[in-house]
């Protein structure tokens, strides 16, 4: 399970609707499953940012010594499905690590529509749905 605060929520939602129609994505941070922090970060896709996203292994390894020098750590990475729902893709499952939950933003002409989270198993051959509670 997975429990995202509400100002970690709206500042995710807030900026994937921003990168509407390209994906959107960031870190969530925090400790134990609960969310407390969102940190949106530039997609780093090279090629058509409207069906993927990468994050720069930097720009994930500086905010990750960010949290743990307050104390938290990066929980999982969060991106938006523009006009898509909020599945976990083949894609996703390739690019994904494991310890983290994912949580995939459906945004349908430029709003909120839904949201599911992921977690991987360690050989990246399936992602189960998780428990989400946001807001
Ligand atoms: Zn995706």
């Amino acid at each position: 399970m997975i429990k995202i605060e509400k100002d970690a929520w709206e500042i995710m939602v807030s900026h994937v609707r921003q990168t509407y129609p390209k994906e959107g994505c960031g870190v969530m941070i925090g400790v134990g499953g609960t969310v407390t922090q969102a940190v949106p970060l530039p997609n780093a896709f090279t090629g058509a940012q409207e069906d993927f996203f990468t994050i720069d292994p930097e720009d994930l390894r500086r905010t990750d010594d960010q949290a743990r020098r307050e104390g938290m750590g990066v929980i999982g990475i969060f991106h938006s499905h523009p006009d898509c729902d909020a599945y976990f893709s083949k894609r996703d499952l390739e690019h994904s690590c494991p310890w983290f939950s994912y949580v995939v933003l459906s945004i349908k002409k430029g709003s909120f529509d839904h949201a599911n989270s992921y977690r991987p198993d360690f050989d990246q051959t399936e992602a189960p749905k998780e428990e989400l509670i946001y807001g």
